[in-house]
């Protein structure tokens, strides 16, 4: 069975940046999963992953616009250090922040005195990424799992 619109996959990855660093690594733990055609993974690597089958392996490298995007200007503020109340508010920092468009994982990139600058962008939005891939399994979707839209058990959903 190739990869195709609804297969479940399962694949092993290596993810490094343009310098090389590794971010991100599936080797000793479960493969990831997804179900293709749903937009569970990024849209670059699930465009290469079309077509491949079990065993395959590739090197790809997918353009931050088809990873997690360009990083946007607009997603970062720099807000009054009055309206955090945590004394140990540090650089690195995560936390929920609502937005006009739902809430957004947002990272504390820089603290004065009197501001602190909060990103809210994907921590790897404007990234250029490498992925190193090996296809493990691809099976058909169960009923449940079309009606959901996601992979359920190892690597997927578990619900
Ligand atoms: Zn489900």
């Amino acid at each position: 069975m190739i990869i195709s619109e609804n297969a479940v996959v399962l694949f092993h990855y290596t993810l490094t940046d343009e310098d090389g660093n590794q971010i991100d690594s599936s080797k000793g733990s479960d493969p990831m999963a997804y179900m293709h055609g749903h937009k569970n993974i990024i849209p670059g690597l699930e465009k290469e992953l079309e077509g491949k089958k079990v065993g395959d392996t590739m090197i790809v490298t997918i353009e931050a616009v088809d990873a997690y995007g360009e990083h946007q200007e607009k997603m970062v503020k720099e807000m009054p250090r009055t309206s955090f109340q945590a004394e140990d508010i540090k650089v690195g920092m995560r936390f929920q922040a609502q937005t006009g468009n739902g809430s957004v994982l947002a990272t504390v990139t820089q603290i004065t005195e009197e501001t602190v600058t909060v990103d809210g962008n994907h921590p790897l939005a404007g990234k250029a990424l490498t992925f190193d891939i090996r296809v493990d399994t691809v099976r058909e979707a169960s009923e449940e799992e079309l009606a959901h839209g996601h992979v359920h058990g190892t690597g997927g959903h578990q619900h």
